[in-house]
């Protein structure tokens, strides 16, 4: 059992902090985070925190998920790249906002427990979660009207960029490994244009595009 409801997590955590898009709001209402936080973190599912899953790595806190959708104004038509899958729950929030999502995971363990939480949810149809280097993008199935990274890289990775259609819209974290700003990217005719939204701290992106691998 949670110790917060899914409803207390989308009024306090999300509308309260201005999150207004309610397709985001009502996608967050609807998908059962304690079916991918696992079974030890079940009574943390609508906290207001990351929480661990495996292999040094997190479910992004709620309010960073609504955010992170909302500033892709997704209309439900738009193929999507998830970069950095983890327990599947962001994919499956942009799986209802969008036509169809690619999601990538660089750990092989991860992009499996993803796999298994979306189908145990009913929420993998729309979603291809795919395990490689995501720093790279995912060329076979670019371009993508929209691409969300949800681990922090030294900078833009470049690949990203140029997978991304005209117009489209990216949001990754860019700065060091401890801290870094949401950023948000729009390419409309041609042009490439930036705007930091918030302040923010996630795991690395570790790729030929980001960071090396430590230790
Ligand atoms: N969105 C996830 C969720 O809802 O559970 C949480 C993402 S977690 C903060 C960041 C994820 O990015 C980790 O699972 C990590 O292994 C993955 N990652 C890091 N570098 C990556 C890369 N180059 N390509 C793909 N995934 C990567």
């Amino acid at each position: 059992m949670s110790r917060f409801s899914v409803v207390e997590m989308v009024e306090k955590q999300l509308r309260r902090r201005g999150i207004y898009d309610q397709r985001v709001l009502n996608a967050m209402l609807l998908i059962p985070r304690e079916d991918f936080a696992g079974p030890e973190n079940r009574k943390d599912a609508y906290a207001d925190a990351p929480l661990p899953i495996g292999h040094g790595q997190t479910i992004t806190q709620p309010y960073m998920t609504a955010l992170m959708a909302q500033c892709l104004a997704l209309q439900g038509t738009e193929k999507v790249l998830d970069v950095g899958t983890g327990s599947g729950y962001h994919a499956a929030v942009l799986g209802r906002l969008a036509r169809r999502v690619i999601s990538i995971e660089r750990i092989p363990e991860l992009a499996e427990l993803a796999s298994g939480n979306l189908e145990r949810a009913g929420l993998a149809a729309n979603i291809t979660v795919v395990c490689g280097d995501g720093s790279l993008g995912y060329p076979p199935e670019s371009p993508y009207d929209a691409i969300s990274v949800a681990a922090a890289s030294p900078c833009v990775p470049p690949e990203l960029v140029a997978q991304l259609k005209d117009p489209g819209t990216l949001v990754i974290p860019v700065g060091s490994r401890q801290d870094q700003d949401l950023e948000v990217l729009r390419k409309e005719r041609g042009k490439v244009t930036m705007r930091v939204v918030s302040a923010c701290r996630f795991v690395p992106l570790v790729g030929r595009e980001g960071w090396l691998e430590r230790g």
